[in-house]
């Protein structure tokens, strides 16, 4: 947990200075403090550190300095009062929902949510009697027409995966709040770098750490970021009971991600553009996805609420005369990669591609897959940090030899 930042500093600089507490050795880096116990300094401290009315580790489950100085650091980016993490993100959207929600309590989600929060809320939650109904990504009418009595909670994703749809963060929260819920926003694809939900109303940001907050994929993170009371009186009793915890080794390799997260961006977000623009003009592409081009159907929404970036991950469709030859034709130029990678994570500095119907999207019901319009000729790039020309270049191996 963190305390709310104290120096005003440039976004920048908190990226790389915010939470760093340094041992008596004087360490320049973060120091990763792999311990699962701590010793007390007396049995009255203990109590008091126990019982909470003292600052103080006790045990790994339930906190941990480096830990501590990851969500201190994420929560000073997205402008949050405090933040909380966990092993996965979906594990921040299952504390998240074991905190807040109760039976025959209500939530409202987009269908183009990924795939396991589909799974997680509209299937796994059900069973302990929670509520939830799906609607339109960016029809703003639907979520206010999905509110009921017992909604407690509104669950969006902007850009979405793999479509990048983007919905209204603003309009949300008015709706939200007018039906007395809360907002959470998952801000895995753009994050605070390109989008800081909170600024816009969002009560919650839920992140998936795995992503670009480690930007290199290798390992596994989540967290919430919201005010300190939710955090402390909501979240944090169930990550104590439940044991979600993120690991100190995980937590730092995040921590030492958020410095070049501006950066990173940045440059993958240019390289997703100009790839976009390239497909966009390609024989064998139907279709192209992006909320960077001026043809994307929230274009000018996406721009003003990400710093006027479109992000990283773009999806296209290939030309294909049924959905047999379009998967086909997918698997083709996947199959033909020689320097890319087939993988469904993004948030690499590998270019990372992927076949959202058959994998993310594959544990869905034909129906639930085409509410979320992950079609059989959809290909996902999660692009890199390689050359633009290498990217292209691969992908035209495939492109040009159906
Ligand atoms: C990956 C992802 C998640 C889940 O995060 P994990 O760390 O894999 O548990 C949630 N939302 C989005 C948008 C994601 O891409």
């Amino acid at each position: 947990m963190s305390d709310k930042k104290k120096p005003a500093l440039h976004r920048d600089t908190l990226a790389v200075r915010e939470a760093v507490e340094r041992s008596p050795y004087g360490e320049n880096s973060e120091a990763l403090y792999l311990t699962s116990g701590y010793v007390q300094p007396s049995a009255e401290a203990a109590a008091r550190r126990f019982a909470g009315d003292e600052e103080g580790f006790t045990y790994g489950r339930y906190g941990n300095p480096t830990v501590a100085s990851f969500e201190q650091r994420l929560a000073a980016l997205e402008g949050a009062e405090a933040c909380i993490s966990t092993a996965s993100g979906m594990s921040a959207i299952l504390m998240m929902c074991m905190g807040l929600l109760k039976a025959g309590d209500h939530v409202v989600c987009s269908h183009s949510m990924f795939g396991s929060t589909i799974k997680l809320i509209g299937t796994d939650l059900a069973k302990f009697g929670v509520e939830s109904s799906f609607v339109s990504q960016t029809d703003v009418a639907a979520w206010q027409a999905a509110i009921k009595p017992t909604t407690r909670l509104l669950f969006a994703e902007t850009p979405t995966n793999p479509l990048t749809e983007v919905c209204d963060i603003r309009a949300l929260a008015d709706i939200a709040h007018k039906a007395g819920a809360l907002l959470c926003v998952d801000n895995c694809f753009a994050t605070p770098a390109l989008q800081r939900p909170m600024a816009l109303g969002a009560d919650i940001v839920m992140h998936s750490g795995t992503k670009y907050l480690d930007g290199q994929g290798r390992v596994m993170a989540g967290a919430l970021c919201a005010s300190q009371e939710l955090v402390t009186k909501t979240f944090l009793p169930v990550l104590k009971s439940a044991g979600m915890t993120l690991a100190p080794f995980n937590a730092w390799v995040v921590l030492k991600g958020l410095e070049t997260l501006d950066i990173r961006m940045q440059a993958q977000s240019a390289r997703a553009l100009a790839l976009a623009q390239w497909l966009q003009d390609h024989p064998a592409v139907a279709r192209v996805h992006y909320p960077g081009l001026a043809s994307h159907p929230q274009h000018a929404l996406a721009m003003a609420q990400q710093s006027g970036c479109g992000g990283a991950v773009l999806s296209f469709e290939v030309q294909a005369a049924d959905a047999d030859q379009a998967r086909a034709r997918a698997f083709h130029v996947l199959d033909a990669l020689q320097v890319m990678s087939l993988s469904t994570n993004l948030g690499d500095t590998k270019t990372l591609l992927a076949h959202p119907a058959s994998t993310s999207h594959g544990r869905l019901t034909e129906a639930q897959r085409q509410a979320a319009g992950v079609v059989q000729g959809l290909i996902r790039v999660a692009v890199g940090l390689e050359h633009l020309d290498d990217i292209q270049a691969d992908l035209q191996r495939g492109l040009s030899s159906f």
